[in-house]
C-alpha cells in the first residue's frame, strides 16, 4: 500500500517552516535513547521519504551529529527536533511527524529500538515491535 503526503509543517516558535511532498516509504515510532534525549519525549514518531521531497520554506535549522553518518536538524531558537538526514542522499530522510501542521496525515505502522523503550511508556496498539531497526 503506497501512501503519499503533500503537506507543511514547522517548529514550535514558527522560525522554521517546511514542505514535504512524495511517497511515504515508512512511518513509525522510534524509542531510541538518542531520539528521547533530543526530543525530550519518551518516543519520536517519524516518517521517511526521498530527501528531494523535503524543503525548508522559512528559516534554517541547526544540526546535531549524534552519529558519524547523519545529522539531526532542529530549530536553534525553540529547539523543535524536525529532521533526521543521512549523509548518503540515496537514503530516505526522516521527518518528525508531530511537527506537521496535521500530524494525523502519517500514522505510525511499527515501533523500532524497543530495547530502549521507557518502562512506563507504552502505546495501546498491536503494531510490529523491533528491538533495534527493522532490518535486523
Ligand atoms: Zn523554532
Ligand atoms: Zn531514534
Amino acid at each position: 500500500m503506497t501512501k503519499s503526503i503533500d503537506a507543511e509543517g514547522g517548529c514550535l516558535c514558527g522560525a522554521i517552516r517546511y514542505r514535504v511532498s512524495g511517497v511515504i516509504e515508512e512511518s513509525g515510532y522510534c524509542h531510541c535513547r538518542t531520539c528521547q534525549r533530543q526530543s525530550g519525549a519518551p518516543a519520536v514518531a517519524w516518517f521517511a521519504l526521498a530527501p528531494e521531497g523535503f524543503s525548508y520554506l522559512e528559516g534554517a535549522p541547526k544540526t546535531h551529529r549524534a552519529s558519524d553518518h547523519a545529522g539531526r536538524e532542529f530549530c536553534g531558537d525553540c529547539g523543535s527536533y524536525l529532521v533526521f538526514r543521512e549523509d548518503d542522499v540515496s537514503q530516505t530522510l526522516g521527518v518528525n511527524t508531530a511537527t506537521l501542521d496535521d500530524p494525523a496525515l502519517s500514522p505510525p505502522d511499527f515501533h523500532i529500538y524497543c530495547e530502549d523503550r521507557i518502562a512506563w511508556f507504552n502505546t495501546d496498539d498491536s503494531l510490529p515491535r523491533f528491538d533495534q531497526g527493522r532490518a535486523e
